[in-house]
């Protein structure tokens, strides 16, 4: 009996059998064979049928569910109506002059046939890495993990589609026993038709497109962090309202979601909290929004108060200081209350608010507290006392309410929501306003950066000046023990943790950032260009080492000593070798430049005898290609380094640290006269002189082998 997956491509359908078998029946054939289930194939010929008349697959779909009152679309329509075929036959040929137009212009919005084909590639590529050779069927779940592995979950809402179609499949499949729709075998046509309306972003994940290349090992650091954090016990759970008193100390969780919607979550991410002041950047973000920055700073300054965040005081123009403390964030509500929304009632303009904060957070958590509220409202003395004296300085636009303004701006604190939900609102801020998951403008680019700017110099209470200096990130932190971090462009970060330090912030948190820009290079001046002692994760391992290696033959090949020079004082390890083994001394050796050779052995401590793939030594070229000079210097240095006891120096096979290298690259360029970055004439004529064809692929194909580039102890391929 047929266990009955279908699977459709083109004209053909396909079963799969208990055994794994494929039974192909062909749209041609006039009768299907007793194995195979007589609906479906009707189905497919009837569909094929009117997918020849103009259906759209969606208008299609409906029809055939309407029609034969099923309650699920058919496998077929999966297949048609994903793939976006065009639903007419290719095969005829075109009669009128009027046809063929029509059909080129149909052609030419809906085929796309180079991006089709890439598609396609793609799709199979993807079956291949992760099908077994010996049932030719895919595991969705070693698919759906290795997916995982680069940050895109099950419930992204950009792979809603193929986590739909796998429901379907399974469906028609009989519930195929023994796996769930996540854990089902396919075979390669079925794959292909279930992925392909994600199949962009799939393939931008297993490319390594992503902004966090190498998300697995990113996250292993982060975990590292994460683990060190959890045994810091110090600080004091904030009491001023019992809610935030009964916290539990050891509550520790964080939630990373990038640009491109890559997420890693650990600890406590699920337990609920109140917003606190992380909400104040928000509804500052909807008032610049609405009413632009001209209008909201009119009546809030811009400048660290250099104050406690409650405290009565106003700057020099009767301002309160910024939106980040509480009598500028009281301001703001002023704001929402009185020119953004003046015609809303309290409850309206509370679920306007909720409204925008939830899609700020691609629609996860986003709840309110109630008791927190009313116990925000009965120990308010202070915020009334802001108000009060805001009103006696006429701080609030006209018509403001300031009984309602109190009241709205408690419920913004009480907002409720989690480390999951603020990740990905705190990544919405780093990618100028647009959530990364459901791909929604949220917010304009411009807004985001005034945000941004704010959030810089006055989001971590008193500790602001000190925050931007150490970890130089957007952040904002709040009493419940929230720390939102933005890395711009790249991910947003949500720590919870309720115990504060003396200043009000969390205390995990903040050790927490301070580690993360320690390890990475994320602190907004931190160098990007030059090598350093910090990780960037945003670099593909194996591009970075590639670029490095065609810069560094390509400076030997052409004779290039300052080249050669610069490499070496940028940390760069010179004994790298590309794909076929070649150094930068084969090159300098071959293309016979004296002055590189030298360079490399003497300053650089190069090893003087690597071997290429076909067995070739740097002298063996310099031979080949009549360097005699060349050959001369690197026999003698060959008997004096393999001469025991002799006064010369150790070759180095390892990369030196960047102390090292700055120390020695400075008496080079006192001592040597090798090292003169003016080129002798002997030099100039070798550069020009040489006539034969570079021993350094001169084709844009060198880039890919060099990007398989290996140093000479560490011999490491690059992967896909
Ligand atoms: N609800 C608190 C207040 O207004 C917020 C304080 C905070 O998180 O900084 O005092």
């Amino acid at each position: 009996m047929l266990k009955g997956v279908p699977s459709l491509a083109g004209r053909n359908l396909r079963l799969l059998t208990t055994q794994g078998q494929v039974l192909v029946h062909h749209q041609h054939r006039a009768k299907a064979s007793a194995a195979e289930p007589a609906e479906l194939l009707d189905q497919e010929t009837d569909l094929s049928k009117r997918a020849k008349f103009g259906h759209t697959g969606k208008q299609l779909q409906q029809k055939i569910c309407k029609e034969k009152k099923l309650r699920a679309p058919p496998l077929l329509n999966l297949v048609f109506a994903n793939r976006k075929l065009s639903f007419y036959d290719t095969s005829s040929t075109p009669k009128t002059k009027e046809d063929n137009a029509k059909l080129s212009q149909r052609r030419h919005y809906s085929m796309r046939p180079h991006r089709e084909q890439e598609q396609r590639n793609a799709e199979d590529v993807l079956f291949d890495m992760f099908a077994s050779e010996e049932t030719g069927l895919i595991s969705m779940g070693k698919f759906l993990a290795g997916l995982k592995t680069t940050g895109i979950r099950r419930n992204d809402p950009r792979v809603r589609e193929l986590m739909d179609n796998l429901k379907k499949v399974h469906k028609l499949n009989n519930y195929e026993t023994g796996s769930s729709a996540e854990t089902q075998h396919l075979n390669r046509e079925t794959f292909k038709a279930v992925v392909a309306p994600n199949i962009v972003l799939i393939a931008k994940a297993f490319r390594q497109q992503f902004v966090i290349p190498d998300f697995t090992s990113f996250v292993k650091d982060i975990e590292d962090i994460y683990n060190r954090c959890k045994t810091n016990t110090l600080g004091k759970l904030a009491d001023y309202i019992p809610q935030l008193s009964r916290y539990n100390p050891d509550s520790w969780g964080l939630s990373i979601c990038t640009i491109d919607g890559q997420r890693f979550s650990i600890g406590d991410v699920e337990v609920p909290f109140t917003l606190q002041s992380c909400s104040k950047p928000l509804t500052y973000a909807i008032a610049l929004e609405k009413l632009g920055p001209k209008v909201v700073h009119s009546y809030v300054g811009q400048e660290p108060s250099g104050r406690n965040f409650n405290e009565l005081v106003l700057d020099q123009n009767k301002k309160p200081h910024n939106p980040m403390i509480n009598a500028g964030a009281i301001l703001t509500c002023s704001l929402m209350n009185a020119l953004v929304k003046p015609d809303m009632t309290s409850a309206e303009i509370f679920d306007y608010t909720m409204s925008w904060f939830k899609r700020l957070s691609g629609g996860e958590y986003i709840g309110f507290n109630n008791a927190v509220f009313l116990s925000e409202r009965e120990a308010a003395d202070r915020n009334y006392a802001l108000g009060f004296y805001m009103r006696e300085n006429k701080c609030f636009p006209k018509r403001t309410n300031l009984k309602e303004v109190m009241d709205f701006y408690f419920q913004c604190c009480s907002m409720e929501t989690n480390c999951e939900a603020m990740s990905v609102i705190a990544a919405s801020l780093a990618n100028g306003g647009i959530c990364p998951t459901t791909e929604e403008k949220v917010f304009r680019p411009e807004v985001i950066r005034d945000v941004l700017s704010i959030m810089h110099s006055c989001g971590t209470y008193d500790y602001s000046g000190q925050f931007a200096f150490k970890v130089g990130l957007p952040a904002k932190s709040g009493v419940s023990g929230g720390m939102m971090l933005v890395i711009p462009n790249v991910m947003g970060i949500f720590a919870w943790s309720p115990p504060l330090d003396h200043l009000g912030n969390t205390v995990r948190g903040l050790q927490f950032c301070e580690e993360l820009v320690s390890m990475f290079n994320f602190h907004r001046y931190d160098n990007l260009k030059h090598l350093s002692n910090k990780k960037d994760p945003r670099k593909h391992r194996y591009e970075t080492k590639g670029l490095s290696i065609v810069n560094l033959l390509f400076s030997a090949a052409s004779g290039d000593v300052t080249a050669l020079r610069r490499h070496r004082l940028s940390g760069m390890d010179i004994t790298l070798a590309d794909y076929d083994g070649r150094t930068a001394l084969h090159l300098a050796a071959s293309e016979g430049h004296l002055e590189c050779v030298k360079f490399l052995l003497e300053q650089c401590h190069v090893p003087h005898n690597p071997k290429d793939r076909w067995g070739n030594l740097p002298v063996d070229e310099a031979e080949n290609f009549g360097h005699s000079h060349v050959v001369e210097f690197l026999r003698s240095w060959a008997e004096k380094v393999d001469q025991p006891n002799e006064e010369c120096q150790p070759e180095a096979v390892t990369t030196k640290t960047q102390a090292d290298e700055e120390i020695c690259s400075t008496s080079d360029l006192e001592t040597s006269p090798a090292t003169s970055p003016i080129p002798t004439p002997a030099e100039s004529g070798s550069r020009a002189g040489s006539g034969r064809s570079s021993p350094v692929p001169s084709d844009a194909g060198s880039t890919a082998s060099a990007g398989s580039a290996s140093s000479i102890d560490d011999k490491t391929k690059p992967g896909l």
